[in-house]
């Protein structure tokens, strides 16, 4: 990014800057719209009105908005966004949205539209099924999470494209929020006050703080592939028949587990605020669905993770059954660790999930606070002993 030359946008001027760029050919005959949320980058719908085509112009503030606070954030993201989206539409390209264009030096990745899809967490808190997710994010999981491993490029081309994605400002966020404040009395915390007492459980508790502190150095040192690094169900777009990882800003060379975990973290999150949301009549169904894509997510991983490897890893004498069992163990155990954090961070740190917060009943909504809190627990100590995805299905269907 050329810091002279990057402006902030308007939903005016981002329109002179894709005439000059020829990918409108009149802004007078063109709507624009920002529908970001604003708070680390302006998204902005552009459509065409006599062609009826559109494309969505995404930009990076050099700011996160923090509770009123400013928090730098490097404009370089919108690179690692952009060539995180073009890895992956190597390997899944009917995954991602299609970059059309980009621009460094104004931080913006010119984009596919996708508004006819719809954000997984919203869709999901309305009570639909998707039907496809297990299949296309064990699918995208596992050919993102192999394709950039050492297994997969050797080690000097894997080198070369991990030193794309040195990302530090994105990782010190996670870092912070996810494995370090929600553990001591941060001031970034947030969480109500009949929570207190659950929250300080957590804060004395020995062993829970030890097993974070081994999470946390696994997420800082274990650079085992290119991660989406923010695989929640706010980054998923779907339809009933199509789905795309959006919002990849967060990639970094990290330990698989970490995305998989934050997928099944926040199904799990979905499922707990579900057993205080879903209407009597199809809190079962919907209990069954959650349940059943948690499992089959996995499934679907590992069985391509494994042909993958078998066909593709390292060299003939070590590629072997052994090895695969091995690599998709601690796969399998950094999973539930990471998605033990992810659960609890979404309680008690700075940022929350809509699936848990906007549950109505007040009652409702602590008992599945309490809930999360003490799942996120049970994921982080069970990390070893639960063997398959059975043992947390079993564990969710305990609390129904
Ligand atoms: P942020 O990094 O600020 O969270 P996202 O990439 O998640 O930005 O986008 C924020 C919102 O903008 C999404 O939730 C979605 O509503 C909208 N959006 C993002 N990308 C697209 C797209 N390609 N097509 C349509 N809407 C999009
Ligand atoms: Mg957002
Ligand atoms: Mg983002
Ligand atoms: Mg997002």
């Amino acid at each position: 990014v050329r810091e002279n030359i990057y402006e902030p946008f308007t939903e005016q001027s981002v329109l002179v800057y894709l005439e000059q760029k020829g990918l409108i050919t009149d802004r007078r005959e063109v709507t624009c719209q920002e529908v970001g949320d604003g708070n680390l980058n302006y998204v902005f719908i552009v459509k065409d009105l006599q062609t009826d085509k559109s494309l969505v112009v995404k930009q990076a503030l050099p700011y996160a908005k923090v509770v009123g606070e400013s928090w730098p954030l490097s404009l370089d993201r919108a690179r690692i966004e952009r060539q995180a989206l073009q890895e992956a539409a190597k390997r899944v390209p009917e995954l991602v949205p299609q970059v059309f264009d980009y621009d460094d030096d104004y931080a913006v990745t010119v984009m596919e539209d996708l508004s006819d899809h719809v954000i997984l967490r919203k869709g999901l808190l309305d009570g639909n099924i998707y039907p496809n997710i297990a299949a296309d994010i064990g699918t995208y999981l596992a050919e993102n999470l192999f394709h950039a491993s050492d297994e997969a490029l050797g080690p000097v081309e894997k080198k070369k494209l991990a030193r794309q994605f040195v990302n530090p400002d994105l990782c010190d966020i996670t870092e912070k929020l996810v494995f370090t404040d929600p553990y001591y009395n941060a001031e970034s915390n947030s969480y109500p006050d009949n929570l207190q007492e659950s929250v300080e459980s957590l804060w004395h508790d020995d062993r829970l703080i030890f097993e974070v502190a081994k999470l946390k150095k696994q997420f800082l040192t274990e650079g085992e592939t290119l991660l989406h690094g923010d695989l929640h169900t706010g980054s998923v777009f779907v339809t009933e028949t199509s789905t795309k990882v959006i919002d990849p800003e967060f990639a970094f060379y990290g330990p698989a587990g970490f995305d998989i975990g934050a997928f099944i973290a926040n199904l799990t999150l979905n499922y707990i605020a579900q057993q205080e949301r879903a209407d009597d009549s199809r809190r079962h169904e919907i209990s069954a669905y959650l349940l059943e894509t948690i499992e089959q997510t996995w499934a679907v991983f590992e069985e391509r993770y494994r042909t993958l490897l078998l066909e593709k890893g390292f060299d003939d004498r070590q590629r072997t059954e052994q090895y695969a069992d091995y690599v998709i163990h601690k796969i399998w155990q950094d999973t539930l660790g990471f998605a033990g954090c992810k659960t609890i961070r979404r309680i008690i740190g700075l940022a929350h999930v809509e699936d848990i917060d906007g549950i109505e009943n007040a009652a409702g909504r602590l008992q599945a606070q309490q809930r999360a809190i003490e799942t996120g627990r049970s994921l982080i100590f069970n990390r070893s002993v639960w063997r398959s995805p059975k043992s947390l299905t079993a564990y969710l269907k305990g609390l129904e």
